[in-house]
Protein backbone atom coordinates (compact mmCIF):
# COMPACT_ATOMS: atom_id res chain seq x y z
CA UNK A 1 0.00 0.00 0.00
CA UNK A 2 2.69 2.67 1.09
CA UNK A 3 4.83 1.93 -2.68
CA UNK A 4 1.83 2.55 -4.34
CA UNK A 5 0.88 5.77 -2.56
CA UNK A 6 4.35 6.87 -2.63
CA UNK A 7 4.52 6.09 -6.75
CA UNK A 8 1.14 8.18 -7.02
CA UNK A 9 2.14 11.12 -4.62
CA UNK A 10 5.54 11.17 -6.89
CA UNK A 11 3.56 11.60 -10.06
CA UNK A 12 0.79 14.02 -8.61
CA UNK A 13 4.04 15.77 -7.61
CA UNK A 14 5.85 15.50 -10.85
CA UNK A 15 2.51 17.19 -12.61
CA UNK A 16 2.44 20.10 -10.21
CA UNK A 17 5.77 20.61 -10.44
CA UNK A 18 5.87 20.43 -14.35
CA UNK A 19 3.07 22.68 -14.62
CA UNK A 20 4.58 25.44 -12.18
CA UNK A 21 2.69 24.87 -8.83
CA UNK A 22 5.37 24.46 -6.56
CA UNK A 23 6.20 27.77 -4.72
CA UNK A 24 8.90 27.75 -3.15
CA UNK A 25 12.12 25.72 -3.59
CA UNK A 26 14.19 24.75 -0.78
CA UNK A 27 17.26 22.67 -0.06
CA UNK A 28 17.84 22.55 3.94
CA UNK A 29 18.11 18.49 4.84
CA UNK A 30 16.40 19.39 8.08
CA UNK A 31 13.06 19.48 6.59
CA UNK A 32 10.29 17.28 8.35
CA UNK A 33 6.79 16.30 8.44
CA UNK A 34 4.98 18.39 11.35
CA UNK A 35 1.18 18.44 13.15
CA UNK A 36 -0.40 20.28 15.35
CA UNK A 37 -3.75 20.01 17.00
CA UNK A 38 -7.19 22.17 17.48
CA UNK A 39 -10.34 20.57 18.63
CA UNK A 40 -12.74 20.86 21.48
CA UNK A 41 -12.35 17.53 22.86
CA UNK A 42 -8.71 17.62 23.26
CA UNK A 43 -7.07 16.30 26.56
CA UNK A 44 -3.95 17.44 27.77
CA UNK A 45 -1.79 14.88 28.79
CA UNK A 46 -1.45 11.43 29.44
CA UNK A 47 -4.34 9.44 29.88
CA UNK A 48 -3.29 6.46 32.33
CA UNK A 49 -5.02 4.09 35.34
CA UNK A 50 -3.67 2.31 37.67
CA UNK A 51 -2.39 -0.82 35.50
CA UNK A 52 -1.56 1.24 32.26
CA UNK A 53 -1.20 4.43 30.17
CA UNK A 54 -1.58 5.70 26.64
CA UNK A 55 1.84 7.79 25.96
CA UNK A 56 0.21 9.04 23.03
CA UNK A 57 0.96 12.88 21.53
CA UNK A 58 -2.54 13.34 21.83
CA UNK A 59 -5.86 12.29 23.46
CA UNK A 60 -9.33 12.36 22.48
CA UNK A 61 -12.21 11.17 24.09
CA UNK A 62 -14.27 7.85 21.99
CA UNK A 63 -17.34 9.35 20.28
CA UNK A 64 -20.33 7.48 20.84
CA UNK A 65 -22.80 6.54 17.95
CA UNK A 66 -24.60 3.90 18.77
CA UNK A 67 -25.49 4.70 23.02
CA UNK A 68 -28.49 5.59 23.46
CA UNK A 69 -29.59 8.88 21.35
CA UNK A 70 -29.32 10.92 24.78
CA UNK A 71 -25.82 10.13 24.93
CA UNK A 72 -24.85 10.07 21.27
CA UNK A 73 -22.03 12.51 20.79
CA UNK A 74 -19.29 12.52 18.54
CA UNK A 75 -15.46 13.68 19.15
CA UNK A 76 -12.72 15.00 16.65
CA UNK A 77 -9.51 16.39 16.64
CA UNK A 78 -8.90 19.03 13.38
CA UNK A 79 -4.74 18.31 12.42
CA UNK A 80 -3.09 20.44 10.28
CA UNK A 81 0.10 18.40 8.94
CA UNK A 82 2.91 20.87 6.99
CA UNK A 83 6.31 20.13 5.68
CA UNK A 84 8.76 22.08 8.54
CA UNK A 85 11.46 24.00 7.20
CA UNK A 86 13.01 26.76 9.51
CA UNK A 87 10.31 28.92 11.10
CA UNK A 88 7.96 28.00 8.55
CA UNK A 89 5.94 25.60 6.22
CA UNK A 90 6.87 24.75 2.88
CA UNK A 91 5.00 25.59 -0.02
CA UNK A 92 4.48 22.81 -2.81
CA UNK A 93 4.54 19.53 -0.33
CA UNK A 94 2.45 16.52 -0.91
CA UNK A 95 1.54 14.63 2.17
CA UNK A 96 0.42 11.18 2.24
CA UNK A 97 -1.01 9.32 5.42
CA UNK A 98 -1.06 6.00 6.22
CA UNK A 99 -3.26 5.01 9.80
CA UNK A 100 -3.47 2.28 11.79
CA UNK A 101 -4.97 1.11 15.21
CA UNK A 102 -2.82 -0.69 17.64
CA UNK A 103 -3.95 -4.05 18.70
CA UNK A 104 -4.43 -5.08 22.44
CA UNK A 105 -5.10 -1.49 23.40
CA UNK A 106 -7.61 0.45 25.34
CA UNK A 107 -9.12 -3.11 26.86
CA UNK A 108 -9.54 -4.66 23.56
CA UNK A 109 -7.85 -7.94 23.55
CA UNK A 110 -8.97 -8.62 19.97
CA UNK A 111 -8.15 -7.30 16.71
CA UNK A 112 -10.08 -7.99 13.68
CA UNK A 113 -11.64 -5.15 11.99
CA UNK A 114 -10.77 -2.61 14.91
CA UNK A 115 -11.38 0.36 13.98
CA UNK A 116 -9.51 3.62 13.21
CA UNK A 117 -11.92 5.97 13.21
CA UNK A 118 -12.47 8.50 10.24
CA UNK A 119 -10.38 11.27 8.37
CA UNK A 120 -11.49 13.74 5.46
CA UNK A 121 -8.56 13.12 4.07
CA UNK A 122 -5.16 10.96 3.87
CA UNK A 123 -3.68 12.85 1.21
CA UNK A 124 -3.39 16.28 -0.70
CA UNK A 125 -1.01 19.06 -1.42
CA UNK A 126 -0.57 21.59 1.35
CA UNK A 127 -2.41 24.84 1.02
CA UNK A 128 -0.45 27.25 -0.87
CA UNK A 129 -0.86 29.93 1.60
CA UNK A 130 -0.59 28.36 4.97
CA UNK A 131 1.66 25.39 3.94
CA UNK A 132 -0.87 22.84 5.62
CA UNK A 133 -3.17 20.22 4.41
CA UNK A 134 -5.89 20.11 7.14
CA UNK A 135 -7.89 16.73 7.60
CA UNK A 136 -10.70 16.28 10.55
CA UNK A 137 -10.49 13.08 12.63
CA UNK A 138 -13.56 11.85 14.29
CA UNK A 139 -12.78 9.69 17.26
CA UNK A 140 -14.01 6.07 16.70
CA UNK A 141 -16.49 4.63 19.32
CA UNK A 142 -13.63 2.18 21.04
CA UNK A 143 -10.81 3.14 23.00
CA UNK A 144 -7.26 2.34 21.94
CA UNK A 145 -4.35 3.97 20.16
CA UNK A 146 -4.66 5.32 16.50
CA UNK A 147 -1.22 5.81 14.50
CA UNK A 148 -0.63 7.67 11.75
CA UNK A 149 2.87 7.64 10.02
CA UNK A 150 3.28 10.36 7.48
CA UNK A 151 5.11 10.81 4.68
CA UNK A 152 5.88 14.09 2.71
CA UNK A 153 7.05 14.60 -0.71
CA UNK A 154 8.79 18.00 -2.25
CA UNK A 155 10.40 18.38 -5.21
CA UNK A 156 13.88 20.08 -4.41
CA UNK A 157 14.22 19.14 -0.76
CA UNK A 158 13.92 15.64 1.41
CA UNK A 159 11.50 15.92 3.91
CA UNK A 160 11.54 13.21 7.13
CA UNK A 161 8.42 11.04 7.47
CA UNK A 162 6.90 10.52 10.82
CA UNK A 163 4.72 8.88 12.89
CA UNK A 164 1.88 10.28 15.12
CA UNK A 165 -0.42 9.09 17.88
CA UNK A 166 -3.53 9.67 18.78
CA UNK A 167 -4.92 7.90 22.43
CA UNK A 168 -8.94 7.68 22.24
CA UNK A 169 -10.21 7.02 26.09
CA UNK A 170 -11.29 8.72 28.66
CA UNK A 171 -9.20 9.94 31.94
CA UNK A 172 -9.59 9.19 35.20
CA UNK A 173 -11.12 5.34 35.63
CA UNK A 174 -10.11 3.57 38.46
CA UNK A 175 -10.33 -0.50 38.75
CA UNK A 176 -12.95 -1.88 40.97
CA UNK A 177 -10.66 -3.00 43.90
CA UNK A 178 -11.20 -6.58 44.79
CA UNK A 179 -12.83 -7.50 48.17
CA UNK A 180 -14.92 -10.13 50.20
CA UNK A 181 -18.13 -7.73 50.24
CA UNK A 182 -18.86 -8.47 46.53
CA UNK A 183 -17.85 -10.40 43.73
CA UNK A 184 -16.50 -9.33 40.62
CA UNK A 185 -17.66 -11.32 37.22
CA UNK A 186 -17.88 -11.30 33.75
CA UNK A 187 -14.21 -11.35 32.86
CA UNK A 188 -13.69 -12.59 29.27
CA UNK A 189 -10.71 -13.33 27.73
CA UNK A 190 -11.20 -10.48 25.06
CA UNK A 191 -12.08 -8.23 28.05
CA UNK A 192 -10.15 -9.06 30.65
CA UNK A 193 -10.72 -5.72 32.63
CA UNK A 194 -14.04 -5.06 33.18
CA UNK A 195 -14.17 -3.16 36.66
CA UNK A 196 -13.42 0.06 35.39
CA UNK A 197 -15.46 3.29 36.77
CA UNK A 198 -15.48 6.72 38.25
CA UNK A 199 -14.47 7.16 41.58
CA UNK A 200 -18.00 7.80 42.67
CA UNK A 201 -19.30 5.06 41.30
CA UNK A 202 -16.71 2.60 43.08
CA UNK A 203 -17.67 4.14 45.85
CA UNK A 204 -21.31 3.82 45.70
CA UNK A 205 -21.28 0.07 44.92
CA UNK A 206 -18.55 -0.67 47.98
CA UNK A 207 -21.39 1.13 50.09
CA UNK A 208 -24.45 -0.62 48.44
CA UNK A 209 -22.04 -3.70 48.47
CA UNK A 210 -21.39 -3.36 52.57
CA UNK A 211 -25.08 -2.41 53.19
CA UNK A 212 -26.49 -6.01 51.50
CA UNK A 213 -23.49 -7.72 53.26
CA UNK A 214 -24.73 -6.26 56.76
CA UNK A 215 -28.52 -7.36 55.67
CA UNK A 216 -27.33 -10.61 54.31
CA UNK A 217 -24.18 -11.95 56.35
CA UNK A 218 -24.87 -15.55 55.05
CA UNK A 219 -25.97 -14.76 51.52
CA UNK A 220 -23.64 -14.72 48.13
CA UNK A 221 -22.18 -11.44 48.11
CA UNK A 222 -23.16 -8.99 45.27
CA UNK A 223 -22.26 -10.29 41.91
CA UNK A 224 -21.25 -7.13 40.16
CA UNK A 225 -20.80 -7.95 36.09
CA UNK A 226 -19.31 -5.35 33.63
CA UNK A 227 -18.52 -1.93 34.44
CA UNK A 228 -16.71 0.17 31.53
CA UNK A 229 -13.29 -0.83 30.03
CA UNK A 230 -10.09 0.93 31.26
CA UNK A 231 -10.54 3.93 29.35
CA UNK A 232 -14.48 3.59 28.38
CA UNK A 233 -15.55 3.85 24.76
CA UNK A 234 -17.94 1.04 23.46
CA UNK A 235 -17.98 -2.43 25.34
CA UNK A 236 -18.73 -4.58 22.79
CA UNK A 237 -19.45 -7.89 23.98
CA UNK A 238 -19.74 -9.78 20.93
CA UNK A 239 -16.25 -8.38 19.81
CA UNK A 240 -17.59 -6.47 16.71
CA UNK A 241 -16.88 -2.98 18.52
CA UNK A 242 -20.82 -2.41 18.94
CA UNK A 243 -23.23 -2.85 21.49
CA UNK A 244 -25.36 -4.79 22.97
CA UNK A 245 -23.92 -2.86 26.05
CA UNK A 246 -25.34 0.52 24.69
CA UNK A 247 -23.80 2.16 27.71
CA UNK A 248 -20.95 1.02 30.34
CA UNK A 249 -18.61 3.67 28.31
CA UNK A 250 -18.26 6.86 30.45
CA UNK A 251 -17.42 4.65 33.65
CA UNK A 252 -20.73 5.39 35.55
CA UNK A 253 -22.94 2.00 34.68
CA UNK A 254 -22.33 -1.53 36.34
CA UNK A 255 -24.44 -4.61 35.86
CA UNK A 256 -25.73 -6.43 39.05
CA UNK A 257 -26.32 -10.16 38.96
CA UNK A 258 -29.66 -10.66 39.77
CA UNK A 259 -30.23 -14.72 38.97
CA UNK A 260 -29.67 -15.60 42.36
CA UNK A 261 -31.47 -13.59 44.52
CA UNK A 262 -34.80 -13.83 46.28
CA UNK A 263 -37.43 -10.98 46.02
CA UNK A 264 -36.57 -10.14 48.94
CA UNK A 265 -33.21 -9.73 48.52
CA UNK A 266 -33.96 -7.82 45.22
CA UNK A 267 -36.40 -5.42 46.90
CA UNK A 268 -33.67 -4.94 49.49
CA UNK A 269 -30.81 -4.13 46.78
CA UNK A 270 -33.45 -1.64 45.09
CA UNK A 271 -33.85 0.49 48.87
CA UNK A 272 -30.10 0.35 49.00
CA UNK A 273 -29.67 1.55 45.70
CA UNK A 274 -31.93 4.10 45.97
CA UNK A 275 -29.88 5.50 49.45
CA UNK A 276 -26.40 5.46 48.13
CA UNK A 277 -27.51 7.37 45.08
CA UNK A 278 -27.49 4.88 42.11
CA UNK A 279 -30.22 4.81 39.80
CA UNK A 280 -32.19 1.32 39.21
CA UNK A 281 -32.63 -0.02 35.32
CA UNK A 282 -34.48 -3.13 35.93
CA UNK A 283 -33.36 -6.10 33.75
CA UNK A 284 -34.63 -8.61 35.99
CA UNK A 285 -37.17 -9.71 33.42
CA UNK A 286 -34.52 -10.62 30.51
CA UNK A 287 -32.05 -13.76 29.79
CA UNK A 288 -29.49 -11.92 32.03
CA UNK A 289 -31.27 -11.04 35.03
CA UNK A 290 -29.51 -7.82 36.14
CA UNK A 291 -30.00 -4.41 37.18
CA UNK A 292 -28.08 -2.01 35.31
CA UNK A 293 -27.00 0.78 37.77
CA UNK A 294 -25.67 4.30 37.16
CA UNK A 295 -24.13 6.69 39.33
CA UNK A 296 -25.95 9.94 39.31
ZN1 LIG B 1 -13.76 -5.21 22.50
ZN1 LIG C 1 -25.85 -2.57 31.69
Amino acid sequence: MTVSHSRYAWCVLLSLALAGGVVQAASDPDAYLDVTVEGDSRVPGLLSTEGSRFDTDYTVEPSNTSGSPATRKTNRLRLNFGCRHGGGYLTGCLVSLFVDSRAGTGGHVHSSDRPTGSFTRLFGTVDPHTGLLETVFTAPEASGIITIYGEAFHPLTFVRSAEFTIGVGFEGLVELPDSDQYLKIGSRPEHPDNHFGTSTLVTRMQELAAAYREAYPDATPLEYNDMSLEFGGVFDLNKNWAPPHRGHRTGVHVDLRTRTLTEEQIEMIKMFANKFNLLVYDETSTATPHFHLTAR
